[in-house]
């Protein structure tokens, strides 16, 4: 029996509108006490917030079976359809349950290592996402690879039965709270580009890994530069093969785009309404131009959805769509929050209260800046739309 084979969870019910009342009377039952406390709270420019009691939160998930909802029941998930992990999310946001901890974990790395990893590291790894015992980073950008990615310069070189990893990443969202980095590192000595590039899997409570937090303008510090200075991993802890960890950190990304952007939408389609609301208070809601601003956020939320749904249910290599939906989503989100300070007004520059603790409003808005760069910048998601789609020239 391995690791997995312990973690089988019970059926779900194959009808939808039984799935939701289970999932809604689980949230009504369980977010209560600390963890009612954190309603809505955690999200965009709010992630230090409670984080411990978010942490117990994940075990409690984990230990009633609704992490990895989607992944593969050999796994260790539910195996439960696109329509029930959009119920989840609808449902989640609707008991304004705390934000989730893991992303990077579940959505990304497990389903990489379900698809490129070996059976041993799926053994080793999914059980403890599955359990919400351990959490992930991303070990991608560096300070001259973001955009340019592939020009990645981080080091890894086999000593025996070990990986060695020098270099620096930078932009490592919760490294300080992470047990574990997936590293894309320059295996292969004078190589160019795409090729020689290794995806490993790097414990970081070791010596050789420092992390310094970058204090961010919400005044949080969600992110962090990360140092390797001969930090270590087991030989055996390369997803795909040696010098394919181009191909590997391309299908991560690629997961991106799957059903966690629309769970992120149901949490826009809250913030909208938090948006509206603002323009009750503010006095804003009859003012025509106003109204025309919250239709047009409304509508835009509407068509990314669909998009979003067209781009799911396009099967194979991921196509232009992911790009049109990461210029559009990124830059529909950067304008709600214009639109909450335009709606706010003078008042929206003031501080809740000393020592400058801003509001969830500004904090949402500060946050939504960085929307149009990471997962790719908004350039640069153009210049993928007009060299691959429109056929432009470079
Ligand atoms: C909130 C946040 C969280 C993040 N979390 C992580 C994480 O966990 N792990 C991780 O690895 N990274 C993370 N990142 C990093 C993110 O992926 C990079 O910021 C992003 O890829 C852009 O790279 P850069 O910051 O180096 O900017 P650069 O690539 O230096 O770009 C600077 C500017 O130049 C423009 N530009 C660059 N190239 C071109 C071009 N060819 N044509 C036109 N314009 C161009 C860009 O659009 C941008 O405006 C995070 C970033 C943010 C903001």
């Amino acid at each position: 029996m391995t690791a997995l084979d312990s973690l089988t969870r019970p059926d779900l019910p194959t009808d939808d509108r039984e799935f939701r009342e289970l999932v809604r009377d689980w949230l009504r039952t369980n977010v209560t006490g600390d963890f009612a406390a954190l309603r809505g709270r955690g999200g965009p420019g709010d992630e230090d917030i409670g984080f411990d009691v978010r942490v117990e939160w994940e075990k409690v998930l984990g230990a009633a079976g609704w992490i990895g909802l989607g992944w593969p029941r050999e796994f260790g998930g539910r195996g439960a359809t696109v329509d029930q992990q959009i119920i989840w999310a609808e449902e989640y946001v609707r008991a304004e349950a705390p934000a989730r901890t893991n992303h990077m974990g579940e959505n990304l790395l497990a389903p990489t290592i379900i698809e490129y990893g070996t059976p041993e590291q799926c053994a080793r790894f999914l059980p403890g996402i599955l359990r919400g015992d351990e959490r992930w980073c991303q070990g991608y950008s560096e300070p001259n690879a973001g955009s340019d990615l592939a020009n990645v310069q981080t080091k890894a070189r086999l000593d025996g039965n070990e990986w060695v990893i020098d270099g620096q990443k930078v932009w490592t969202s919760l490294a300080h709270v992470s047990h574990w980095c997936f590293v894309v590192a320059r295996s292969e000595p004078g190589s160019q580009r795409h090729q020689g590039l290794t995806f490993l899997l790097v414990p970081m409570d070791q010596p050789g890994v420092e992390v310094r937090p970058i204090r961010q303008v919400t005044g949080g510090g969600e992110f962090n530069e990360t140092f390797f200075t001969e930090a270590r991993t087991s030989a055996d802890l390369v997803v795909g093969r040696p010098g394919d960890g181009w191909k590997v950190a391309m299908a991560l990304l690629g997961y991106e785009r799957g059903i966690s952007t629309l769970a992120q939408q149901v949490g826009f389609e809250r913030e909208l309404e938090s948006t509206v609301d603002l323009a009750r208070r503010f006095g804003r809601i009859d003012d025509p131009i106003m109204r025309q601003k919250l239709a047009a956020a409304h509508t835009g939320l509407h068509l990314m959805k669909w998009n979003a749904l067209r781009s799911m249910s396009a099967k194979g290599v991921p196509g232009p769509e992911a790009s049109i939906s990461k210029l559009f989503w990124g830059t529909w989100h950067r304008d709600l929050g214009e639109l909450m300070m335009e709606i706010m007004g003078p008042s929206g520059l003031i501080g809740e209260s000393l020592p400058y603790e801003l509001t969830l409003e500004q904090k949402l808005f500060l946050f939504t800046r960085s929307d149009t760069i990471y997962g790719g910048s908004n350039e640069v998601q153009r210049n993928v739309l007009g060299e691959r789609v429109l056929g432009l020239p470079k």
